[in-house]
């Protein structure tokens, strides 16, 4: 069997436990192979063993397989990551995202279905619910202003639009006077194009990115993220002298976004005003986003202001949940926002409650 998982099971812990008490013999730690084992190791039929897993796993887990010669995907009930169904001449394929449809020329038939297993073999494909859905589900936020690709389409939503619409709403909530509205490339790019559309400030460049460079977020040492933002980033010079607005999705630990800032000033600009097209992060992910823990969360304990002045910007200004949630042109009753609102859809991991509940006693 060849099994590939986007997300993160928050019982995987319990099911390795339960594995192991059977006799199985796991060579990862990852959670991934905790779902390959939970197949393999059922002697009911393919398709029914791949039902019986699923009924077992608790958290984010998007799925593509391949055994016996069939082509197999599933979704969790909460639907925390996408996974999309699509015809290639014919034949059927299964993706993560709308975009990769689009790069083989496939076309998009449908979402995968919260809790819903789809089987393809030679007699075609069939789906069947093998969870209840769990209530409007729980798309993850964070796809929709930072992950996704901005040339897919999310829950129907077309996520450079929505983008662009977080910047144009983030202009409304917190306008400022400025020279040039400058993206912090690439994922803050939509947000500013909107930003700069909604306050007809002069939109530029301004920092030209390397391409060859990885995302600096989950770089391991700080020491490596620091180099790293120094690869990454070169401000032009047509920031001398002028206001600037730089203008990004999100803030994680705040290290990147003060390097920035710093560079900018270093080049001469007046004053840099940062706009951030998402609320403060303020909590953890379970459910596949390696972020950070809490505590290195730079908005987890601190105020917006701050925020500002760990960064050293002009001004510091993030889009309200409400407008967030009104770019998506979606219902909130159908999103995960957990790291934004530490409201958590599922039970979280029982090693990550037992280290908060240590944190909360030091
Ligand atoms: S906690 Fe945040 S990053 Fe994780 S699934 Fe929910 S919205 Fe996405």
């Amino acid at each position: 069997m060849a099994l590939g998982h986007n997300g993160n099971l928050v019982n995987a812990t319990e099911l390795r436990e339960q594995l192991a008490g059977d006799g199985v013999k796991l060579v990862t730690t990852s959670d991934t192979e905790v779902i390959a084992a939970l197949i393999a190791n059922d002697p009911a039929p393919l398709d029914e063993a791949f039902t019986n897993a699923i009924a077992r796993l608790e958290g984010a887990f998007s799925v593509t397989a391949l055994a016996e010669g069939k082509l197999i995907g599933f979704r969790d009930p909460h639907g925390f990551r996408p996974l999309v169904l699509g015809r290639l001449d014919g034949d059927w394929v299964l993706a993560s995202e709308t975009c990769a449809l689009d790069l083989v020329g496939a076309e998009l038939e449908r979402e995968v279905g919260l809790g819903e297993l789809v089987v393809i073999d030679d007699d075609g494909c069939r789906a069947e619910q093998a969870v209840p859905q769990a209530n409007g589900g729980a798309l993850c936020m964070f796809e929709f202003f930072y992950l996704a690709r901005p040339d897919t389409r999310l829950a129907g939503v077309e996520v450079h639009g929505a983008r662009v619409r977080m910047g144009e709403r983030l202009a409304e909530e917190a306008p400022v006077e400025a020279d040039l509205v400058l993206p912090i490339p690439d994922s803050g790019t939509p947000a500013a194009i909107g930003f700069a559309r909604a306050t007809g400030i002069d939109f530029s460049e301004g920092l030209i990115k390397n391409r060859y460079v990885g995302r600096t977020f989950i770089q391991p040492d700080q020491g490596l993220r620091e180099q790293g933002v120094k690869l990454k980033f070169n401000p032009l010079a047509e920031v001398k002298g002028k206001r600037v607005v730089a203008v990004d999705d999100s803030i994680v630990r705040g290290n990147t976004t003060r390097q920035i800032v710093a560079m900018l000033f270093e080049a001469g600009a007046a004053e840099v005003h940062v706009r951030i097209s998402s609320p403060p992060i303020v909590s953890q992910c379970y459910y596949g986003i390696d972020f950070a823990e809490e505590d290195e969360l730079i908005a987890a304990k601190r105020t917006v202001e701050e925020v500002r002045e760990y960064i050293g910007a002009t001004s510091l200004a993030y889009l309200s949940l409400e407008g967030l949630q009104a770019s998506t042109r979606r219902p909130e009753s159908s999103f995960c926002r957990a790291c934004l609102t530490r409201d958590y859809p599922t039970a979280v991991p029982r090693e990550s409650t037992k280290l908060r509940f240590e944190t909360t006693r030091t």
